[in-house]
């Protein structure tokens, strides 16, 4: 009996996975918040982009894994 319930160490920080699109630069990655303004499914956050090398906001597209809440 193996239980797999922690993600992976560098995966992210807490909060459900999204796909979700910079507003900067409109490039999509996967990103792990628990700071959402909105609905998890349509909000927005900040988040570090590479490709624009500062904080962004960024839209979410999909909730690829939901938080685990407890
Ligand atoms: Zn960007």
């Amino acid at each position: 009996m193996s239980s797999k319930s922690r993600s992976a160490p560098g995966a992210g920080h807490v909060g459900p996975l999204l796909s979700a699109r910079c507003t900067g630069c409109g490039k999509t990655s996967e990103k792990r918040t628990n700071e959402i303004v909105g609905d998890t499914p349509t909000g927005s956050f900040q988040h570090v982009c590479h490709s624009c090398r500062s904080v962004t906001w960024w839209n979410v597209l999909r909730v690829l894994e939901e938080a685990d809440s407890e």
